[in-house]
């Protein structure tokens, strides 16, 4: 027997989960809605461990989802932080290329920030670069007015208090281990009791696709999770960065490359990079977790990405145990900076999807089977554009699971 009994279960109160939550109750006051987690507090994993930067869509391909959806997010994110009182900065960003060779790319940045209705984006010289951010050097550069920066765990927390105040129950301290489906009913088997749902919505982030496999989802893509580790700039040295400074990405691989951040309590965070993590979880280069390990090493598709990319992943877990090589990307960008201003920072582990042919997952993913729909894909700017992408879950659930919508009056 069931301990407790919803119509629609959300799996995983981070930001997606709970956005996604959130935006299904607004359409369906009257479902009874849960949301389950497995720690004992919200936003503990992704939410809660990134560089808080609010992208402004610049970098997707043109028509794709992150496109779509950070564009309209992020706008909905700024009107929400503004009816909430949440504090938010739009301090702007550049993206910097330091050699000839890296002009193409980022022409071809800017050219998709036009694509996508970004607003404000430039093309910038070496004058206006040091006009902006004084102690940074580079040839051109993409200047976006818009970009910003929040705390996302506060954000999740103002949408976990929407979703009480509309009925819903958030669930910490219930990892769930096991679903079964029973006479149209998932059980779900929770570290605290069974917990029985009609529909299930997971929103997992890095268990996105062991959660999957539970209802009867294909296994692929599967997750790989990639750590990325952040040195602190030394308060004296704050000034060295006034906002946002990127590099130009390498288009091969969807994170941005080691940044500079200023966040909202005045930190400046130097990071990160991106290395295999060699468990799911692992936030130190020293966890460990051996299902996780095996799991990816002896995945087809990581095989297939190691052997394309062995030298830059080399590369990347080199300059992961040096601080002189991390230093040395830093210093591409502002000359000024030493070893003695970085301090230790934290770390956050990316959930990202890998396919069974090698390729990293660019896009946002979502799924269905049965009667669960699934987010298999939601790395950055998955943040950024919460609120769009709950709305388009939303929008799923209600047409998939056919849920009741209040009558007018
Ligand atoms: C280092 C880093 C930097 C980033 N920078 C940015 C940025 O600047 N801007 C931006 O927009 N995005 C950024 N992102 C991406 C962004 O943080 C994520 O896209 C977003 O947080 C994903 O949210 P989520 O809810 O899908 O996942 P998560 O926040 O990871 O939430 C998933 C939840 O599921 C729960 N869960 C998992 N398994 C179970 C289970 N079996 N039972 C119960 N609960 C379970 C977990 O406990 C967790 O709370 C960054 C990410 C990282 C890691």
């Amino acid at each position: 027997m069931p301990d407790r009994k919803y119509d629609l279960v959300v799996i995983g109160a981070g930001i997606v989960g709970l956005a996604s939550a959130m935006e299904i109750l607004k359409r369906h006051p009257a479902l009874r809605l849960a949301v389950l987690d497995k720690e004992e507090q919200i936003a503990q994993h992704q939410t809660g461990h990134n560089s808080g930067v609010i992208h402004s869509g610049i970098y997707y391909a043109p028509g794709s989802l992150k496109a779509k959806l950070c564009v309209s997010g992020k706008q909905k994110l700024i009107q929400f932080c503004q009816e909430h009182d949440i504090p938010y900065e739009l301090c702007g960003k550049i993206i910097v290329a330091t050699t000839e060779e890296e002009l193409p790319r980022l022409q071809n940045i800017y050219e998709r920030g036009l694509a996508n209705g970004v607003p404000g984006v430039e093309l910038i010289g070496p004058e206006r670069i040091r006009e902006i951010e004084p102690e940074c050097e580079g040839i051109r550069a993409i200047w976006s007015p818009t970009t910003g920066i929040v705390d996302f765990g506060r954000v999740a927390l103002a949408y976990a208090d929407e979703v009480q105040a509309r009925g819903g129950e958030i669930l910490t301290g219930h990892e769930v281990f096991d679903i079964k489906q029973q006479d149209g009913v998932y059980n779900l088997e929770t570290s605290r009791g069974v917990v029985a749902s009609k529909y299930i919505v997971s929103c997992a982030g890095l268990y996105a696709d062991r959660i999957a496999e539970m209802t009867g989802a294909p296994k692929y893509p599967k997750i790989v999770p990639f750590r990325g580790d952040y040195y602190v700039l030394r308060p004296e040295k704050r000034h060295l960065v006034r906002g946002l400074i990127y590099p130009v990405p390498d288009p091969r691989f969807p994170f941005l490359g080691v940044h500079f951040t200023r966040r909202m309590d005045g930190e400046v965070w130097l990071g990160p990079n991106a290395v295999l993590a060699f468990a799911r979880e692992g936030y130190r280069r020293t966890d460990f977790n051996a299902r996780d390990l095996l799991e990816a090493v002896t995945y087809r598709g990581f095989g297939l990405l190691a052997w394309r990319y062995w030298r830059m992943g080399l590369e990347e877990m080199y300059r992961d145990f040096s601080k002189v090589a991390f230093l040395a990307a830093l210093k591409r960008y502002v000359p000024a900076i030493r070893a003695e201003d970085m301090l230790p920072g934290p770390s956050g582990v990316r959930a990202q999807a890998l396919a069974p042919d090698g390729s990293l997952v660019d896009d946002f993913v979502f799924n269905r089977s049965g009667n669960a729909l699934h987010v298999r894909n939601a790395p950055s700017p998955a943040a950024t554009s919460s609120l769009a992408i709950g709305e388009v879950i939303a929008a799923t659930a209600a047409k998939a699971f056919d849920l009741p919508t209040p009558v007018a009056h």
